[in-house]
């Protein structure tokens, strides 16, 4: 193939495409001293046009790539023996787009702009690139920080004005913002995981209130006299029937919570169960009432020690259901079968409790099935991982102002999945040598209240 007597060698590589595929072929061109001319096939690449249409001129560029490609490996495949002065010649019919190589061995579209006088040679001749390649990742990066890292249109329209012909540029543009740690800053959507299955409580027929929610919300401006003051709002919703009750707080403070909290089992009567996030003045009000309760299991244990001087067998063991109701029995409510013909009862006890099993019937079989479908969060997301680093969303509206943190470890779920996690937030005073001048932050947070910024 090669000959050894060869006056001129040249590589021609041509390419083209159709509506069904594309491709390139090279053949090797040997020119002896006599004059006679030989070719022989060198290579050839074929690929089948993708799914999603796309135009032929465009196809007809992704032709002249892989011409390029292919010319690329010949010339590093042969370059022991072939002349070091072996030209390479590029062929292509294409209708608009007409690419050949500069004086600097760039390959560019030989447009027809080619007259203009006002234009620069890279905007009259952009020169062809790569989508995966090391320069054309720089090349967007540059364009991306130059645009104030704005969004793939006015990236993508910055790179084309500025003479570059990427394939794939949007591809391209698209990865580079994924992986863009600014762009995360200023507008990255925060983590989110599969929803988790319901409690039981909330599958449970009960009394309203009896299993609660709480969350703050404010603050607002109000009038005392003629001082302007903050007030909040304390939501307590009913987990079983999504039933709402609204306490104002004069401040967020532990006894206020207290207050607020007694004026809701007054009204509502007992909650066995509260529950609500990590605000301050919930966890100051769960010690306060963790110890009152210690107090009074001390002062319990303290009385039967008492009662066991009595020593009598046949006496009942003293529980707290003495304390609080001052029966040894729990009283149940009536038994009875309650039928549609009670709705119509002369007694009074009957009709109530007709419609209230009606009513947690209609319950069940009514909202308790529109629980079944995940409204959102369908899909099983990638976790976090220990030692990403994330950003923390909290309520400064100032994005900026948002701190970050280090993951440090994930707090499962019953069903496997994490969907809390516990962080060190960064910390930016530092003395002479680096080292942190305060102990460092520990905090936790769930998932929904963090925007990754860089995995492990
Ligand atoms: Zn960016």
């Amino acid at each position: 193939m090669i000959e050894e007597d060869a006056a001129k060698s040249e590589i021609h590589c041509f390419s083209d495409a159709s509506t069904t595929g594309y491709g390139a072929c090279a053949y090797l061109r040997h020119i002896t001293k006599e004059g006679e001319v030989k070719c022989s096939y060198l290579l050839g690449k074929a690929r089948v046009a993708p799914f999603k249409m796309i135009t032929i001129p465009r196809m007809e560029l992704q032709a002249a790539v892989v011409a390029t490609q292919l010319v690329s490996v010949l010339e590093r495949a042969l370059k022991d023996f072939l002349p070091a002065n072996t030209a390479t010649h590029y062929w292509c019919d294409s209708m608009i787009l007409d690419p050949y190589t500069d004086d600097d061995g760039i390959v560019r579209i030989r447009e027809r702009l080619k007259y203009s006088t006002t234009l620069t040679i890279d905007l009259k001749h952009p020169a062809i690139l790569p989508k995966t390649c090391n320069i054309t990742n720089l090349i967007v990066q540059y364009y991306h920080r130059l645009t104030g890292h704005s969004g793939r249109g006015l990236t993508t329209a910055t790179i084309r004005q500025n003479g570059y012909w990427i394939t794939g540029l949007s591809t391209a543009v698209s990865t580079v913002i994924h992986n863009c740690v600014i762009c995360k800053k200023l507008r990255g959507n925060t983590e989110t995981q599969k929803m988790a299955d319901l409690p039981a409580v909330r599958l449970e027929p009960a009394t309203p209130f009896h299993y609660s929610g709480m969350d703050c919300f404010g603050p607002f401006h109000a009038k005392d006299g003629r001082r302007e003051v903050k007030r909040y709002g304390l939501m307590f919703t009913c987990l079983t029937s999504r039933a709402v009750h609204i306490e104002m707080l004069d401040d967020l403070t532990t006894d206020a919570f207290l207050n607020s909290l007694r004026c809701l089992i007054a009204m509502r009567g007992s909650v066995k169960s509260l529950y609500s996030d990590q605000g301050t003045n919930f966890r100051g009000a769960q010690t306060e009432l963790k110890k009152n309760l210690a107090e009074i299991n001390e002062e319990l244990h303290k009385n039967l020690q008492k009662m066991e001087d009595l020593n009598d067998p046949n006496s009942h063991p003293l529980t707290p259901n003495h304390l609080l109701h001052f029966k040894s029995d729990v009283c149940l409510p009536p038994p009875g079968d309650f039928k549609d013909a009670d709705a119509y009862s002369r007694k009074q006890w009957r009709r109530i409790q007709h419609f209230a099993n009606v009513f947690w019937k209609k319950w069940r079989l009514g909202y308790l099935q529109t629980l079944q479908h995940r409204q959102k969060w369908t899909d099983e997301k990638e976790s976090l991982k220990v030692g990403d680093i994330v950003f923390v969303m909290d309520a400064n509206p100032l994005r900026n102002q948002w701190k970050l943190a280090k993951v440090t470890e994930m707090i499962e779920s019953h069903d496997g999945r994490a969907r809390r996690s516990k962080l060190t937030l960064g910390n930016t005073q530092l003395d002479r040598q680096g080292r942190a001048i305060k102990q460092a932050t520990e905090i936790e947070r769930s998932l929904n209240k963090l925007i990754i910024l860089t995995r492990v």
